[in-house]
């Protein structure tokens, strides 16, 4: 494996194990089940998108607090670590539930706070502007990078950045859009020390 040079990373379900249950999200804050949520909050009118949004931040603030991370995950970001080489989230949470999900995993410290891109900073994947302004931080050519992730939003962003694109997941479902495919962190770093 020819090494990439920046590391951007999906966060939920891909550095950590997949827990946000949106069905009992929903339910909580009575969003029909078709709905996307971010859309419905946006489209609501000003005070009740206020008390949604104010309800949504502190339930991802309660998930954050217990999540636990992915196989391999905090093994793999420390090996790129001592790599030096830069770390970077671009994740459809707030920044701030971005970092306090990090602190829980007690890996904020591989990651510089501008190079964690929430929903407030970028347009959402797979528009691929978040990644651009991870990049553009590192002066990284995007071929130089690779965006991991565990859903076709992740790969689909990084083809449209220009990185290089790696499938975290037990099936490839989207192979035109992997250039790898991994199980998990685990076995992404098992191949990275094969070659190295
Ligand atoms: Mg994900």
């Amino acid at each position: 494996m020819n090494l990439p040079q920046g590391w951007i990373f999906d966060l939920d379900g891909t550095l950590t194990l997949a827990q946000h249950d949106f069905a009992a999200i929903r339910r909580e804050l009575e969003i029909p089940a078709e709905e996307d949520i971010l859309d419905f909050i946006a489209a609501r009118p000003v005070a009740e998108r206020q008390r949604l949004t104010r309800q949504l931040d502190a339930i991802e603030h309660d998930l954050a607090a217990s999540v636990q991370a992915a196989p391999g995950a905090v093994e793999l970001l420390r090996w790129l670590q001592r790599q030096q080489l830069p770390l970077g989230i671009v994740t459809r949470n707030l920044r701030a539930v971005a970092l306090h999900t990090l602190d829980t995993l007690g890996v904020r410290d591989c990651f510089a706070e501008a190079a964690v891109i929430g929903r407030e900073q970028a347009l959402p994947k797979p528009h691929p502007q978040g990644l651009l302004q991870v990049l553009g931080q590192w002066s990284l050519a995007p071929p130089q990078a690779i965006m991991v992730g565990d859903y076709r939003f992740d790969l689909e962003a990084g083809r449209a950045a220009g990185c290089r694109t790696c499938l975290l997941a037990g099936q490839n479902l989207w192979p035109a859009l992997a250039d790898w495919h991994r199980q998990d962190c685990s076995h992404l770093l098992d191949t990275i020390l094969a070659g190295n």
